[in-house]
């Protein structure tokens, strides 16, 4: 490894952290020795300040202090914007004007596989004007093919299997790059705060690996720079089930006023990964 990675941490604040939020800003601060911590806030209609408090009482308590001032996504909106218009610039994202309804149908479809969607001629062009006109809101989808084809070939590389991947969208359809109620999305921000913040080595969850095609496929049309990825082994519960927000009885606040101590916790945890893959 020749340079110190520069990696991030980036909990969203809907729920209270559990030991795989502990496990995740364990293997950020391992492989980075230390990590920018970002509050991934985009989401005003899950997202809670109250568990941002909890987030920072729970990191303390971990002996993970963060590098710097926290980051919010949501001072960041004005970037995402920017890049959203520079997609669009590059007519590599469309308007979406479908209603949940009408979206639930086409997922739904007998002889369709749930994810994959494109909807950008599923309404006649008058009834897109008609609703654009009544002032309705549209979420931003990507011409996956087009944008794979303006990109050329691309990929990333998965530091924990020593291999470059393809960027592969057929799972992911014509995503959705900017959401109606939010303006941008998940990914769109990711990829924005990556670059801004200089974060060298993406470390996160396995189960967010599906989403790096999506990320590094954005990376080039936005021309930002391409990270490594580190998608880390998720924590279960004894009987083997991913742990999530939901089961509180896993959730560190909850643990510690148990009487479990740090070194309990840890000990309990999958081990960190060989600084030798990066
Ligand atoms: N905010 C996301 C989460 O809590 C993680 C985003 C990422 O690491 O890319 O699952």
């Amino acid at each position: 490894m020749a340079k110190q990675p520069v990696t991030r941490f980036a909990p969203s604040p809907t729920g209270e952290m559990h030991l795989g939020h502990a496990f995740a800003a364990m293997v950020a601060n391992h492989i980075g020795g230390g990590y920018i911590l970002r509050i991934d806030d985009i989401d005003h209609t899950r997202c809670k300040y109250g568990f941002v408090t909890g987030i920072l009482d729970d990191l303390r308590w971990l002996q993970l202090p963060w590098r710097g001032a926290p980051v919010f996504q949501s001072y960041r909106l004005g970037s995402y914007k920017d890049a959203l218009s520079r997609l669009q610039a590059l007519d590599l994202v469309y308007p979406c004007y479908l209603t949940r309804k009408e979206l639930d149908a086409v997922l739904s479809a007998p002889h369709g596989s749930p994810a994959p969607v494109a909807t950008d001629s599923m309404l006649p062009a008058p009834e897109k004007a008609r609703r654009a006109s009544q002032g309705r809101a549209a979420a931003w989808r990507l011409r996956s093919t087009a944008a794979l084809d303006w990109a050329g070939p691309v990929s990333w590389f998965d530091a924990r299997n020593g291999r470059d991947v393809a960027v592969d969208m057929t799972a992911h359809g014509d995503v959705v790059i900017a959401r109606r109620d939010i303006g941008t999305s998940y990914h769109l921000s990711v990829v924005v705060d990556d670059a801004i913040d200089g974060v060298t080595h993406v470390t996160r969850g396995e189960d967010l690996a599906d989403s790096t095609h999506v990320h590094r496929l954005l990376q080039v049309l936005l021309d930002l720079p391409s990270p490594v990825y580190f998608h880390h082994a998720l924590v279960a519960t004894k009987s083997g089930k991913r742990l999530a927000k939901r089961d509180k009885a896993a959730s560190l606040a909850s643990l510690r006023e148990a009487g479990q101590t740090l070194n309990n916790i840890v000990a309990n945890l999958p081990q960190l990964p060989s600084l030798k893959l990066l």
